[in-house]
């Protein structure tokens, strides 16, 4: 079976597991923090990062370092995996679901305008496939209204925008390393901001809000007298975790020309086909996380099902959020069209130029 996503491992992160094990702490310590660092100085100077236990817990820690609770309303794209807005709803705020461009699978800013209300308190704008969008425009709106920006960046770890690391601008980045994203941890994730006040509330509130835990932590001790004044979690990232991320982290480079490499075959295979519509990436500069191409909706489950029969997965990134029981809103047109025309071809560093070909002469032979 050609898988749709897998985590490329080699003995790299073996080498640094073994060497957590040889130290006999497996919790947030002395690796946490090197990945922490290692991440900063991917990313850029002028932030600070927290690594925390998934990408979900990084989204949800940087609603509450923005103080978003109940009675509180957060914009957000409809096409996003639910840990989007069940990070949003863990706050006690209400997620509002927005509708997308169809050409992109991002958020449509015209329809997120529509939503605005005196609650509304922060746009989460969602890297879609590993594509930022205009994020321009995306500044100019959350400036207008006055809100804070969470960018939920689980795609588009290891990207750029105009030559800056995504993470190094805009108002607070989150990144996920669970198993299949474009970096892993075996589970992970990471809150990136300029701003230092978020960073320290994460910082507490991953440790069960015992106030400068995480410094402890790091000279291998631990607070015995403390003070808590927040709600905390144990979200924090073990060493275990860390190991692996730092291994990663090496390899982003290779790992990075592979996905560009993966996307650039499709592009060239699938481009002209008349039947298919595929969403633009800017391969100079985005690390491309998944690949999705719309075809009409009547033709989309065949097509799935040949590909399966074929060994090939794909995937269908993402149900609408409004669709679900515990979100339901008003229709979102262009969403529920893109949810039923996408498919998502495989997309990893571990597939080989031949399995491309492959995949692409049976979408094609399909389709005719
Ligand atoms: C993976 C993902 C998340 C959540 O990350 P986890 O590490 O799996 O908790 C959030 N948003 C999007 C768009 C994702 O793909």
């Amino acid at each position: 079976m050609i898988k749709l996503s897998q985590a490329s491992l080699g003995s790299e992160e073996n080498k640094c597991i073994e060497e957590v094990l040889s130290q006999k702490y497996l919790g947030m310590g002395f690796f946490t923090k090197q990945f922490e660092e290692k991440l900063k100085g991917y990313i850029g100077e002028n932030v600070e990062v927290s690594c925390v236990n998934t990408g979900t817990s990084a989204l949800h820690l940087a609603a509450q370092a923005i103080n978003i609770e109940s009675g509180d309303e957060v914009i957000i794209p409809t096409v996003t995996y639910v840990a989007s807005f069940q990070a949003i709803s863990a706050t006690g705020a209400k997620p509002i679901p927005c509708d997308i461009c169809i050409d992109s699978g991002l958020l449509d800013i015209k329809d997120a305008e529509k939503k605005i209300t005196t609650r509304t308190k922060a746009l989460m704008h969602v890297h879609y496939a590993g594509n930022v969008g205009n994020i321009e425009e995306v500044h100019a709106f959350v400036k207008k209204y006055n809100l804070r920006l969470i960018e939920d960046a689980a795609h588009s770890f290891g990207g750029n925008y105009e030559n800056k690391k995504i993470g190094s601008f805009g108002d607070i980045t989150c990144f996920s390393f669970d198993s299949i994203k474009n970096i892993t941890c075996g589970e992970g994730g990471a809150v990136v901001s300029s701003d230092i006040k978020v960073i320290e509330k994460v910082k507490d509130y991953r440790l069960l809000g015992v106030k400068n835990d995480t410094e402890k932590r790091f000279s291998q001790q631990r607070s015995w007298d403390f003070d808590v004044s927040e709600q905390g979690w144990r979200y924090h990232m073990s060493n275990i975790n860390a190991a692996i991320g730092i291994a990663q982290l090496e390899k982003i480079e290779v790992l990075k020309a592979k996905r560009r490499l993966i996307a650039e075959k499709y592009f060239n295979q699938l481009r002209d086909c008349p039947n298919i519509s595929l969403i633009s990436m800017d391969l100079n500069n985005i690390m491309p996380h998944i690949f999705p191409l719309r075809i009409n909706a009547s033709k989309r489950n065949g097509l799935k099902k040949f590909l399966f029969e074929r060994g090939i997965e794909t995937g269908l990134h993402y149900k609408p959020n409004h669709l679900l029981t515990k979100y339901k809103s008003a229709p979102l047109p262009s969403a529920e069209k893109f949810w039923e025309e996408t498919l998502t071809l495989p997309l990893h560093a571990n597939l080989s130029i031949k399995d491309i070909d492959f995949i692409c002469e049976n979408i094609l032979s399909y389709l005719n």
